[in-house]
């Protein structure tokens, strides 16, 4: 559809309010959104029969851009906000641009230039979207940052994530409480430590987050991390790639471990570099019948859930994606409505030029005692997915 300021939509929304409202008389008759409704064919209809119907008569069209297929949860992600959107009666755009930034910048602009009404964003680097989201900005058009936190950018309306400080919380927690810690052992027990992309700022959160609760250990010497590679800079993995995590720490095995000197636990910031990781100390004869560190993720992705199933992989961090799309659609419904979204949180999210307006939705630890009714009693997968 054409594209409209804000302003304008809203204007004309007020218009078409005015004129119900007259019609109606006051009277109990529910309104009707579908007077200023496309016909049938170019309208995507909510379930009761209502369209979201910009004042122009066409169907509000809301753009998402996902940074990736390669991971599971983001193409949970495109298609329950696609779902989501399509039932509150709006048109969608989901483009994926497979972890490349230039793919993610010109999917935006293209956008843009066809007349998305909203955009919902989950970055790539969250620091690279300044200039295009000026173009946004120019239009009028909102912008909601999915997941992902989008820097340096005045254009950033709302943000809809989860509680990412928290997720780190619960990632070294269930190292803690695996090694027995919280009970008074006292090891010492060697870790290392791995971190997600430096270009997403959620990899931070979860990093402080997981230090929040290991580092008075290491300081007491009852974690020992043998390589020494403790900064953010050190352990930080590029585009949160398996292969490379893979890579770092068969580099750390052959480097720092052998003899009585063994890995008990790893801090792993996501299931994809957790499977990585795992493939490493397999092959330097961990699991199997040799020792089972512990290893830390996040996101409940199949390959982790049934590699947790099998005894490997100790814990993840379920965040029902199903939950996100939701909160996310009720902000982009919100905002093209004229209304104010729901939020949680008004100082947590600084992105180097305002603070963004989010709601923190809850992370979910999840081990093999508890990921029936984490996973499978919610509906998120069905038993069969987990075989
Ligand atoms: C998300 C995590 C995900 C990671 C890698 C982060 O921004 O919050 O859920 O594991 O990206 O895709």
């Amino acid at each position: 559809m054409k594209r409209k300021s804000i302003l304008s939509v809203m204007m004309a929304m007020v218009l078409v309010v005015a004129m119900v409202l007259g019609a109606c008389g006051g009277s109990d008759e529910p309104a009707s959104t579908t007077t200023t409704a496309a016909p049938a064919e170019t309208t995507t209809a909510a379930p009761d029969g209502e369209t979201t119907a910009a004042p122009d008569g066409e169907t509000f069209k809301v753009g998402i851009a996902m940074p990736t297929k390669s991971s599971e949860r983001w193409i949970d992600d495109g298609n329950n906000m696609v779902k989501v959107l399509q039932d509150l009666g709006y048109e969608t755009d989901l483009q994926y641009a497979e972890d490349v930034i230039e793919n993610q910048v010109s999917q935006i602009e293209n956008m843009i230039t066809t007349g998305v009404d909203c955009l919902v964003i989950a970055s790539i680097d969250g620091e690279a979207l300044g200039q295009v989201l000026n173009k946004a900005g120019e239009e009028g058009i909102p912008v909601i940052a999915y997941d992902r936190l989008i820097r340096g950018s005045e254009f950033v309306d709302y943000y809809a994530t989860f509680d990412n400080f928290k997720v780190g919380v619960q990632q070294a927690t269930t190292i803690i409480e695996a090694l027995k810690l919280d009970a008074g052992e006292k090891g010492p027990f060697n870790i290392e430590l791995f971190a997600g992309s430096p270009d997403d700022n959620n990899a931070y959160f979860f990093f402080d987050g997981a230090m929040s609760v290991l580092q008075p250990y290491i300081d007491d010497g009852v974690l020992v991390v043998q390589s020494a590679q403790t900064d953010f800079e050190q352990v930080a993995t590029l585009r949160w790639d398996g292969a490379t995590a893979q890579a770092r720490m068969d580099n750390i095995l052959t480097a720092h471990y052998s003899g009585d000197v063994q890995v008990d636990a790893v801090l792993s910031p996501y299931d994809g570099i957790s499977i990585g990781i795992i493939s490493a100390l397999k092959g330097a004869g961990y699991f199997g019948d040799g020792e089972r560190p512990i290893v830390s993720g996040q996101d409940a992705e199949v390959g982790s859930m049934k590699s947790i199933i099998a005894g490997d992989q100790y814990s993840t961090i379920f965040k029902d994606t199903r939950e996100l799309a939701k909160k996310a659609a009720t902000m982009v419904d919100a905002v093209l409505k004229g209304s104010e979204p729901e939020i949680n949180d008004t100082e947590t999210y600084d992105n180097g030029v305002k603070v963004v307006p989010s709601y923190l939705l809850e992370p979910v630890p999840v081990t093999i005692d508890n990921y029936v009714a984490a996973v499978i009693d919610t509906g998120y997968y069905t038993e069969a997915d987990l075989q």
